[in-house]
Order: structure tokens, then sequence, then C-alpha cells
């Protein structure tokens, strides 16, 4: 039996039901599909039988990735590298649908580097992606509750996000010492334009630097304490960062993209 390497986040998913449950949750069959970090091949050989058009797997872990290769030779392409030094943007000819089970050391930075280095046009259909519970329940969280923060107002910037269901330790091998939650993110139609999604990077960044503090610290830091903009987005300083709900955050990265132009 192959022996789990934490360092590369590998808890194998092993419930059969689960696994039937994460095919089924968007169309595969005639898709492009890529896999981040099949491992064993638990999920891969779920998909595989959905019958795609294309399938690619990205997988750090050099034995791993030969064994899938050796494994699946003519139903898939390995790319055996770490999946934050690949550029998908450029690696499909069309949208893609993605799954992973994400290796949950990186997870948030895979998602962060997804959205933030998004081109023009999205290179995804969907993605089905499991995280630990308490980062999904970051991603998801709604303005002013505790968990609201830069996750949320990075993710739901451009995606719809669905919380699918949580999922026990049980279901894994090696067995996590958490609970890990399974979501469904796909590309918003309409949503408030930032040219430069680092802006909304740096926003989110200042302004929960110190979560529990009123807003007046970090809006007079980046706006040079010019009212202006405040009064436009009606924002009451006496707030706290997790007050302000996501379109003012998005609508502050945008003001803030204006002073340099
Ligand atoms: N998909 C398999 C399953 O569900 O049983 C394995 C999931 S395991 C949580 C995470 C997988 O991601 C492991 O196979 C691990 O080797 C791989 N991995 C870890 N870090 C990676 C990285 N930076 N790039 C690509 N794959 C990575």
């Amino acid at each position: 039996m192959i022996k789990a390497k934490k360092s590369l986040g590998q808890n194998f998913l092993i419930d059969k039901n689960i696994l039937e449950k994460i095919v089924n949750i968007t169309e595969i069959k005639n898709k492009t599909i890529l896999e981040i970090g099949p491992g064993t091949g638990n999920l891969t050989s779920f998909i595989i039988k959905k019958k795609p058009k294309k399938f690619l797997v990205i997988e750090k872990d050099n034995i791993l990735a030969k064994k899938i290769e050796d494994t699946y030779k003519d139903k898939l392409k390995v790319i055996n590298d770490d999946v934050l030094d690949v550029d998908e943007n450029s690696l499909f000819d069309e949208k893609v649908t993605v799954f992973g089970n994400l290796p949950y050391n990186i997870s948030t930075e895979i998602l962060n580097n997804w959205i933030i280095n998004l081109k023009n046009d999205f290179w995804f259909e969907c993605l089905v992606l499991m995280f630990q519970k308490e980062v999904a329940d970051r991603i998801i969280a709604k303005f002013n509750t505790s968990n609201y923060g830069r996750l949320s107002i990075i993710c739901n910037w451009k995606l719809n996000i669905k919380k699918i269901c949580d999922i026990k330790p049980e279901a894994f091998y090696p067995k996590p010492k958490i609970d890990s939650s399974l979501l469904f993110f796909y590309p918003k139609k309409n949503f408030i334009k930032i040219n430069n999604p680092n802006s909304l990077e740096k926003i989110t960044r200042i302004f929960f630097n110190q979560r529990r503090k009123m807003l007046k610290k970090p809006y007079n830091q980046i706006f040079n304490g010019d009212k202006k903009v405040l009064e436009k987005l009606k924002i009451d300083l006496n707030l706290r960062p997790q007050n302000l709900n996501l379109d003012t955050y998005y609508k502050l990265a945008y003001e803030y993209e204006k002073l340099g132009s």
C-alpha cells in the first residue's frame, strides 16, 4: 500500500458513495476535465467511467504521477508538476470542468491564484473542489458574520458558490483530524469590474488587517482621508470590516483604481 505523504496533504478519498456523488454534480461526458492531485486515482477512476472527451491531471508526487500514467495511459494526460506553477489560462483550447480533492495546506492559495490570475475570459466552466470545512465556511461566509473576510470577498467576486455537503474524516485514508466540505463554483455573468485584481487583494488586506477595529484607519490609509468615496458608497467609518457587504469591497477596489488613473 502507498504510504501517504503528509507534506503533500495526502488524504485519499475512499468512500465510494461520496466519489459517486462528486462525479454526478456536473456533466462529465464529452467534456474536457482537469483533476488536481489525482493521488492514487480514486476519483480519477470514477471520472473515467463517465467518459470525458479529454482528461488532464496535475500531480506533484512523482511516484503517484507515474502510477497514474501507467494505469490510465490511453485515458488521460498527466502533468507531473506543482499546480501552483501551472498556468491553466494557456493550457486548454476550450473551457474545462475542474475536480479536486485539494491538498489542504495550499487549497486557498490554489483558488486565490485562479481568481486573481483570470484573464479576460474564464478558462473553466465550473469547479468542484473539496476543502477543509473551516476554509469552506470562510469562502461562503456572509457579511456581518465572524467567518467573513478576504477569502469570502475574493472568491465571491467573479464566482457563484454552492455548498454541496460536509464530509466526515472517515471518508478518507489516512483519516484527517478535521471535517471537509465540497463546494461547487461557476462563473458569474455580471460582476463589478476591477482592472487589476491585486487592488482587491490590497484593499481587503488593509481592511482586514485589524478586523476588530473601526474602518476609519484603513479607509484613511487607502484614500488619504478623502471623503468623496466615503460619501459615494455611503460607508459609516464607525463600522468594522466585516460589516461591509461584498459589493462595497468591489466598489472600493474600483474607486481605489481610479485614484491612480
Ligand atoms: N484525489 C485523490 C483522492 O481524492 O483520493 C487525492 C487527494 S489528496 C487530498 C491531494 C493530492 O494532491 C495528493 O495526491 C497530492 O500528492 C497532490 N498534491 C499535493 N500538493 C500538490 C501540488 N502542489 N500540485 C499538484 N498536486 C499536489
